[in-house]
């Protein structure tokens, strides 16, 4: 016999999903004051451990509340019970939220946007994996094979997800091996996040029932094609419309867009730090890879880091409602909530100070020299975790996006990660990524 479970859940700064379970039927009475929460779990690595030091310590209780709009559920996924899990947000005991809550901290880089500017955005966040274990007879790259070769696995996803509610739209081989893609339809930046995390653990429920596992770490081997995650988005008006295009600018790129692309561009070396903040984040984000390197904006270019999509006019749509960005510099050892929370944070200094529409670059910028680089303001991205870490902090701007005891937490934990990883061949890591994340 078995009793249907609940899991209110939060994720943490090791981009790690962790809750607590209710029987369902109390869920709808517990929702409200939650789950048992404290302020150390925060401070959780990857690895198990609490980062030394913290500013927690071992004091101090928190709740974590459910969003009942934001439950995520499906019988579908094969395991014996359902799969059930609703994202909450992290308060303290008399409900009110708690500062460094990352959910919070989307919220309100969301709420300032809109303040500040009168703008919304659209969100989808598109995400890669590998499937280990599965015993795969090798496939080409895209090919009708590769896909059916894991039948029943994908139509099985594709449902899954719909009855969760995540409203996916593709599945696909990708190019790496044993590498697949699943996205979804644009939502507010906060669903957006949450459709994310409920992405990766309905795919790795699911290939972990059938005898397998999904790894969505940005490298599983140094040789290996990385996993990335592509935050897409466009700005829309208080109404919903869209912001973000003028179909008579260049790339189809209206002012405000292009203020907001230029605010990214130059917090970009710091935002790695939170988009890509492992030390094998930086083994992907490397040129000629299809991932990003440089602060550079393209039209539909896949090296670039901000990549203006294509759109079509097949059967007479409208360009309007498709243009989007496509921010490449992120990964699946980020938390979403905070990435993307810290790409607003970004793009809204760039529309405060109203900054003037960047370069759009043709040329990838390794063929460039150096003065034509420096005239086009491209800089190299950070190629280590450190890099990222100094260059955020020779950012100030970006020292405010969140509270000093979110970024002493945030710190914490990626030299704990670092730490531990220190004497590890970049294949070890890449395999113990692959296990982990
Ligand atoms: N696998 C590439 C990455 O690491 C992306 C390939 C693509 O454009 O879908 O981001
Ligand atoms: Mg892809």
């Amino acid at each position: 016999m078995t009793m249907a479970l609940t899991g209110i859940v939060t994720t943490d700064l090791a981009a790690v999903t962790r809750g607590r379970w209710l029987p369902a039927a109390r869920y709808e009475a517990g929702a409200e004051t939650g789950i048992g929460w404290l302020p150390a779990n925060l401070s959780l690595t990857l690895f198990g451990g609490i980062a030394n030091p913290n500013p927690w310590g071992s004091t101090g209780d928190l709740r974590v509340i459910a969003d009942r709009d934001a439950r995520y559920r499906t019988a579908a996924t094969g395991a014996e019970s359902v799969f059930d899990i609703v994202m909450g947000d992290i308060v303290e005991l008399d409900g009110t939220p708690w500062p460094c809550c990352p959910r919070t901290l989307l919220r309100e880089a969301v709420a300032a946007l809109r303040a500040q500017t009168g703008l919304s955005l659209r969100m989808a966040v598109e995400q890669e994996f590998q499937i280990f274990g599965a015993g795969y007879p090798p496939a080409h790259p895209l090919s009708v094979e590769a896909l059916r070769r894991a039948d029943p696995l994908a139509p099985q996803l594709m449902a899954a997800l719909e009855e969760a509610g995540v409203e996916p739209e593709v599945v696909l081989a990708e190019f790496g091996t044993d590498q697949f893609e699943v996205t979804c339809a644009p939502a507010d930046p906060v669903t957006a996040a949450d459709r994310a995390i409920a992405i990766r653990e309905i795919v790795r429920e699911m290939v972990r029932v059938r005898g397998g596992r999904a790894s969505f770490a940005p490298k599983t081997a140094i040789d290996a094609v990385g996993n990335g995650v592509h935050i897409h988005f466009s700005l829309v008006d208080s109404e919903g419309r869209p912001a973000g295009y003028n179909p008579a600018a260049r790339a189809g790129l209206s002012a405000e867009g292009a203020s907001f692309c230029a605010g990214v561009l130059r917090h970009l070396p710091a935002l790695t730090m939170f988009s890509a903040p492992s030390v094998p984040s930086y083994y992907r984000l490397r040129p000629n890879s299809w991932s990003a390197s440089w602060t550079w904006l393209a039209d539909r270019d896949r090296e670039a880091t901000l990549r203006i999509c294509p759109t079509t006019t097949i059967g007479g749509r409208d360009p309007a409602r498709q243009h989007n960005i496509e921010y490449r510099a992120a990964d699946a050892t980020a938390n979403p909530y905070v990435a993307i929370a810290a790409l607003i944070r970004a793009g809204l200094g760039g529309l405060a100070e109203v900054l003037p529409p960047p370069p759009l670059v043709a040329d990838h910028p390794d063929t460039l020299d150096e003065a034509c680089r420096a005239a086009l303001d491209l800089r190299r991205l950070p190629d280590s975790l450190e890099g990222a870490i100094a260059a955020w902090q020779a950012d100030t701007a970006a020292q405010d996006w969140f509270p000093a005891d979110f970024n002493a937490t945030w710190l914490g934990v990626r030299r704990a990660e670092m730490a531990r990883l220190a004497d590890l061949p970049a294949e070890e890591i890449c395999w113990l990524y692959g296990t982990l994340c």
